[in-house]
């Protein structure tokens, strides 16, 4: 059976000490449990964040970006193999506002998913649609061929430590969410992608889960959906007492 996955995107917020102690409110409240919870933290709360939460087996570090090469003369870069250093699981890649404001293309973002899993990390890999492609009725062709670009060079061994979030970009930090049917939706499709791909087995493995304004009140009926493994939260991954609502509402 597919692990349930609820995952923090912090983004570019909290300073230091806030960030100490919301990852240390998150690891006093969490229940132990079969879901996975993970933190995606700024580059600069990784290492502590690590420390904390080191004895606690269902919680686990994300980065929210690497580089696509090991190491050099890369100012202001980080290396996946540098994040796998201080302790970190997971990294966090093709983000919609890193293909937005940074302008990460899917063969970037494809060179940088090689980089973290040569460096022992999974990558969870972000894939959506804009609103024109939801209301030309294309979204489906769009997410495909990201899925495509980013995840068919890969082997079954590789796959299986990827996780992917399907976020429409209309649905981030909206407030407006996809319907559970709208994810239910473009996750089977992307499961079926996968399974043409890479066989049912291997396809079956992955969790999908869905972000864009995920919260307290909605989070049960979109966990319900049987291709939707979890989520992908923002906004709300930043107070303790909501995350960890969202995390117990599967
Ligand atoms: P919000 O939950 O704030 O809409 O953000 C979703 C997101 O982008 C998570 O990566």
């Amino acid at each position: 059976k597919r692990k349930h996955i609820v995952a923090g995107n912090w983004k570019m917020n909290m300073d230091y000490d806030a960030g100490r102690d919301l990852v240390k409110a998150v690891a006093d409240k969490l229940q132990p449990s079969d879901t996975l919870v993970i933190l995606g933290t700024p580059y600069i709360h990784l290492r502590n964040a690590a420390s904390i939460i080191k004895d606690i087996s269902n919680l686990k570090i994300a980065a929210q970006n690497c580089h696509q090469e090991e190491s050099g003369a890369f100012t202001g870069e980080v290396a996946a193999g540098m994040l796998a250093s201080c302790g970190v699981d997971y990294v966090i890649l093709g983000h919609s506002e890193r293909r937005e404001y940074f302008g990460e293309d899917d063969q970037l973002i494809a060179s940088k998913i090689d980089a973290a899993l040569a460096a022992g990390l999974s990558p969870i890999y972000c894939c959506g649609e804009k609103l024109e492609a939801r209301e030309a009725g294309t979204e489906n062709d769009v997410v495909g061929a990201q899925v495509e670009a980013a995840l068919f060079h890969l082997s079954t061994e590789q796959l299986a430590q990827v996780v992917i979030a399907y976020e429409p970009v209309w649905a981030i930090g909206t407030g407006k969410t996809a319907s559970p049917e709208q994810a239910q939706d473009m996750h089977a499709h992307i499961r079926a992608l996968l399974a043409g791909h890479f066989g049912q087995e291997a396809a079956d493995g992955v969790s999908i889960l869905y972000g864009g304004s995920v919260k307290p009140g909605n989070a049960k009926e979109i966990f319900s959906k049987p291709d939707v493994d979890g989520g992908l939260i923002g906004g709300a991954s930043l107070k303790a007492a909501d995350f960890i609502a969202i995390v117990d509402s599967f």
